[in-house]
C-alpha cells in the first residue's frame, strides 16, 4: 500500500491538470480499476484519472515519475490475467475519454485512432467506407488494450494478430518522452522492430496514445456454417485437414459438447450437443463455393452429420453471437462461481492431442468447464467455473492449468496464445523463454529502471541488489 501522503500530494498535481473530475479518488472508480474479468483476487486503485490527450498523459507519467508512483494502463479491463489490477498500488490511466478515430487513409488501408476506442466503434465507423478492422476477441475491447495484450480471435487463422496490424504506435514511455514506434510504410529495414516490441508489453514498458492500424476491404461474399462431429478428436482432425487442405478458411471455432449446451441455453438455439465447428469463408463468389465444396468433402469423410450453412446477414450474426457470448453464458449459468479461462497454443500439428489431453484432465478432475479457442491457430480455451470457496476445487484448477500449460511447452508451443501473462501465467515465463526471459528483463530495466509501468505484470518483480 502506498503512503497516503504521497497519493495526497500527487492527486493535488494532477487535479490542476486535469481537474477534480478527471483525477478521483471516488470508490466507485477505484473499485472498478481494481479487478478484470477473471479470478484474480480484486485490489482496488488508488487514484484514477482520465487524461484526454498526449499531453496529458505525458504529464502524468511525469509526475508519477517525480512521486515514484506506479502507473497501471487500463482500457476496458477485459483482460483475464489480473493486467490492469494494482498490486502495488498507484494511479489506473483510464483511456475511455481518448475515443478518437482520427484518421482514415482509405487508400493506404490504414487507421489512425487513440487507444481508447473500441473495436466495434471503429468498424461501424469503418463500414461506411466498405472496409473493417480484422482482430475480434469476443469482449469489445480498446484498441490500446489489444495492442498491449497483442490480442487475437477468430478471424486470425486468415488476418492475423494484433501484431500483424500495428503500423505504427504513440508511446509515452516511463519518463514522459513521446516515441513513435513504426511509420505509415508497409515495410521497412530500417532500426530495430519496435513495433513488435511494445504490442503485448501489457503496459509495462509505456502508455499508448495513438495506433495506426491496418483494415481490410470487406469481402464480395460471407458464409458462415456449423458443422457437427461425432467426437472432438474428428473435430479437431477436420480443423487440421482444412488447414493442411490450403483452404483460406477466415475463422474456424472449436465449441465442445458442453459448451454446445451452454450456447443453447444462453442464444436460445437448438444446435446439435456435439463437439461443433463454427466456419466462417469469405471471398468471390466463384472461390467461395470451391472452398466451400472441399471443406464439405473434408468434414463428411471424418463423420460431421450435420453441416449447416448460415448465408443471410441476420443467421450468421445469430451464429457468431452465439459463439462470442460462450464465456458469459457460462458466468450465468454458475452463479456464485467464478471463471478460470486457460489458454495455450501448440503447433498445429500437436493441436489434437492438446485437445484431447485438455478434455480428459478436465473429466478426470471432475471439473465444470468446457473446451473452445480458435482451434485454426492452434489455440484454444478451457472455461472452467469454480467455486473459490471449495480449497479443492482451486487446487486441482491450478494443477489442470499446469498440466495443459505443460502439455503445451513440451511440445514447443506457448503459455497463452492471447490472452496474455498479466500476473496468471508469470511463474510459466522462465521456463518458456529460458536465457531470452533476461534479455526482455534487460529492455524492461533500461526503459523503465524504477519499475513504475504496471510492476509485477509480465516480469517478475526485479531481485534486491545486495
Ligand atoms: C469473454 C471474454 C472473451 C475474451 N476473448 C478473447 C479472445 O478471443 N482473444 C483475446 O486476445 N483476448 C480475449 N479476451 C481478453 C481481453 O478481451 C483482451 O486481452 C483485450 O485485448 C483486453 O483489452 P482491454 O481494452 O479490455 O484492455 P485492459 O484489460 O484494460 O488492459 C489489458 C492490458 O493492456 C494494458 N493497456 C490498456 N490500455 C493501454 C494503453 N493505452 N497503453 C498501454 N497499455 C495499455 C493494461 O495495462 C493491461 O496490461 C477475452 C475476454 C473476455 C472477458
Amino acid at each position: 500500500m502506498l503512503a497516503v501522503n504521497s497519493i495526497g500530494n500527487l492527486l493535488e498535481e494532477l487535479r490542476e491538470l486535469l481537474g477534480e473530475e478527471r483525477a478521483t479518488v471516488n470508490d466507485t472508480v477505484r473499485d472498478l480499476h481494481g479487478r478484470d474479468e477473471s479470478y484474480h483476487a480484486v485490489r482496488p486503485s488508488d487514484l484514477v484519472v482520465f487524461p484526454e490527450s498526449t499531453e496529458e498523459v505525458a504529464a502524468v507519467v511525469k509526475a508519477a515519475a517525480r512521486h515514484r508512483i506506479p502507473i497501471v494502463p487500463f482500457g476496458l479491463g477485459s483482460s483475464l490475467e489480473g493486467h490492469v489490477i494494482p498490486y502495488d498500488g498507484g494511479i489506473t490511466i483510464d483511456f475511455s475519454l481518448m475515443n478518437q478515430i482520427l484518421e482514415i487513409h482509405e487508400d493506404d488501408f490504414l487507421v489512425r485512432v487513440q487507444p481508447g476506442v473500441t473495436r466495434t466503434q471503429l468498424n461501424k465507423e469503418l463500414k461506411k467506407y466498405g472496409l473493417f478492422f480484422s482482430v475480434d476477441p469476443g469482449a469489445d475491447a480498446t484498441l490500446g488494450g489489444m495492442a498491449a495484450t497483442n490480442a487475437s480471435g477468430t478471424t486470425t487463422v486468415k488476418y492475423g494478430v494484433m501484431r500483424d496490424q500495428v503500423r505504427d504506435l504513440e508511446v509515452v514511455l516511463a519518463d514522459g518522452t513521446v516515441i513513435h514506434t513504426g511509420s505509415l510504410a508497409a515495410k521497412s529495414a530500417s532500426g530495430l522492430h519496435l513495433n513488435g516490441l511494445f504490442v503485448g508489453s501489457e503496459g509495462t514498458l509505456g502508455c499508448f496514445t495513438e495506433l495506426t492500424l491496418r483494415v481490410y476491404g470487406i469481402p464480395e461474399q460471407i458464409a458462415a456454417a456449423r458443422a457437427s462431429f461425432p467426437t472432438i478428436d474428428a473435430a479437431v482432425t477436420a480443423v487440421v485437414s482444412i488447414q493442411q487442405a490450403g483452404i483460406p478458411i477466415s475463422r474456424v471455432e472449436l465449441v465442445d459438447e458442453p459448451s454446445m449446451q451452454q450456447v443453447n441455453r444462453h442464444a436460445g438455439t437448438g444446435y446439435p450437443v456435439k463437439p461443433t465447428l463454427f466456419l466462417e469463408f469469405s471471398g468471390n463468389e466463384a472461390g467461395l463455393r470451391q472452398d466451400i465444396e472441399f471443406t464439405e468433402e473434408i468434414v463428411s469423410d471424418l463423420g460431421c452429420d450435420n453441416l449447416e450453412f448460415e448465408m443471410d446477414q441476420e443467421g450468421m450474426n445469430r451464429l457468431w453471437e452465439a459463439r462470442h457470448h460462450l464465456a458469459y453464458s457460462y458466468i450465468h449459468s454458475h452463479p456464485g462461481r467464478k471463471m478460470m479461462v486457460t489458454d495455450v497454443c501448440v503447433p498445429i500439428s500437436e493441436l489434437a492431442g492438446a485437445v484431447h489431453h485438455a478434455r480428459e484432465t478436465v473429466d478426470n478432475m471432475g471439473l465444470i468447464g468446457g473446451i473452445t479457442g480458435h482451434v485454426g491457430d492452434g489455440n484454444f480455451h478451457i472455461i472452467l467455473m469454480i467455486d473459490m470457496n471449495n480449497p479443492d476445487e482451486v487446487r486441482k484448477s491450478d494443477e489442470l492449468n499446469e498440466a495443459i500449460v505443460s502439455y503445451a511447452l513440451d511440445r514447443n508451443g506457448t503459455c497463452t496464445g492471447e490472452h496474455g501473462v498479466g500476473v496468471g501465467k508469470l511463474k510459466y515465463q522462465a521456463r518458456e523463454h529460458g536465457a531470452a526471459l533476461g534479455v526482455m528483463e534487460t529492455i524492461k530495466r533500461a526503459l523503465d529502471p524504477e519499475n513504475l509501468m504496471n510492476p509485477g505484470k509480465l516480469f517478475n518483480p526485479p531481485k534486491e541488489e545486495n
